[in-house]
């Protein structure tokens, strides 16, 4: 049964037409999926100021694909989807931008269920772009290379300038207060803060905000923390603009997105949830502490007043009727005879006090 299955499995996979298999080549159905993205976000996003886009997507296809098509991707420079990027109107300001660096599956998980940010992919270039891959041939009928778009870094990269260009744009609409998430354990030993990623080389750069808040992400084996390694140079790269940072390790909010997926993951163990020190979680607790302490207390103190209230009421009251049932008894006594005046003073007294 296993072997038949192999089988059919082995032989389905052979018969798929090799463009179908999305490998390292230019996306299959680019420019199906660029237009269907590019009407869906124009009907879904038309009323949100901050991300509307007016745009003609069939034209935008156009100059997104003469950018690159036929052209070897060596032949690519930072101008190559200069047309492109001026069909692009909307420069309203961003106040809650989020930037990433080597946690792009993370940071994606985490927008998609909190709407607190707005990251490039929430934009209609990112959008476009994202999870694609394009190349331009100068040998195939559609000028498109299917095959191999492969490059390493920047090097005769089609793609670098778009996301270079997109990456900038954002950055430079960045305003009051951004966010950044980074990975404290990335792969192949890369800093959080790695030098030739985009945010570090392409957004940080033009960044100017007030203040930016810095998310270090991490799996069991964090490299770095707030405070330390390539996090100094991040702080001090924004203090050099002006901007006041923060820092905190392993956010919760962040890793409860993650544990989510990922329950079984080291780092969500319940202890992972206790709470941490320093930092604007840490901060907002020491709030609620003090919060939580002058309710306390100001309920201790009507509990006081209360609890006086009630003694003098009734303790007070209680003795001031005491006397008074005294004295009625006092007054409730037969009348005495002259000898008793003659052995009691007290009884004397009342009986005067009745007298009168
Ligand atoms: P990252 O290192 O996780 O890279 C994100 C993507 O860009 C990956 O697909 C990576 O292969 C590619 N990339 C990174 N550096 C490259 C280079 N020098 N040459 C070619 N490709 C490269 O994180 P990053 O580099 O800091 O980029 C993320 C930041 O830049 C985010 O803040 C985002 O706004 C923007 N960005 C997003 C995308 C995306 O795929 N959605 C791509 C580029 C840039």
């Amino acid at each position: 049964m296993f072997v038949l299955a192999a089988i059919v499995f082995i032989v389905t996979l052979l018969s798929t037409p090799t463009s179908l298999v999305h490998g390292a080549g230019t996306s299959p159905y680019l420019k199906d999926m660029f237009i269907g993205r590019c009407w869906q976000y124009e009907t879904l996003q038309a009323n949100n100021h901050v991300l509307t886009e007016k745009v003609n997507c069939r034209e935008l296809w156009t100059a997104f694909y003469k950018s690159f098509a036929f052209k070897d991707p060596c032949e690519m420079d930072k101008d190559s989807y200069e047309n492109f990027f001026n069909m692009f109107k909307n420069k309203n300001k961003i106040t809650n931008a989020l930037f990433w660096s080597g946690a792009g599956e993370l940071v994606h998980d985490f927008t998609f269920i909190n709407d607190d940010y707005i990251v490039l992919e929430d934009t209609l270039t990112g959008n476009l772009l994202n999870g694609l891959t394009w190349c331009g041939s100068n040998t195939t009928a559609d000028g498109l290379n299917y095959k191999d778009c492969e490059s390493s870094g920047d090097i005769c990269n089609a793609m670098y300038p778009a996301w270079f260009q997109a990456s900038a744009n954002f950055a430079l609409r960045a305003s009051g207060e951004a966010t950044v998430l980074l990975n404290a354990s990335r792969s192949r030993n890369r800093s959080a803060y790695y030098s030739k990623s985009f945010f570090r080389s392409v957004e940080m750069p033009r960044l100017k905000v007030d203040q930016l808040n810095v998310l270090v992400a991490t799996n069991a084996n964090a490299r770095e923390r707030c405070g330390t390694q390539s996090l100094i140079e991040l702080d001090m790269d924004a203090k050099m603009k002006n901007m006041r940072t923060t820092c905190v390790d392993q956010p919760k909010l962040v890793l409860r997105v993650f544990c989510l997926k990922f329950p079984k993951a080291s780092q969500c163990a319940p202890v992972s949830f206790l709470p941490q020190d320093s930092t604007r979680e840490s901060e907002e607790t020491i709030l609620w502490r003090t919060i939580c302490f002058i309710l306390i207390a100001v309920a201790a103190f009507l509990l006081l007043i209360i609890g006086i209230y009630i003694i003098r009421k009734y303790f007070i009251t209680k003795n001031s009727n005491f006397k008074y049932l005294h004295n009625w008894s006092f007054s409730k006594k037969p009348m005495l005879s002259n000898d008793d005046e003659l052995t009691d003073n007290n009884n004397i007294n009342v009986y005067r006090f009745e007298a009168r």
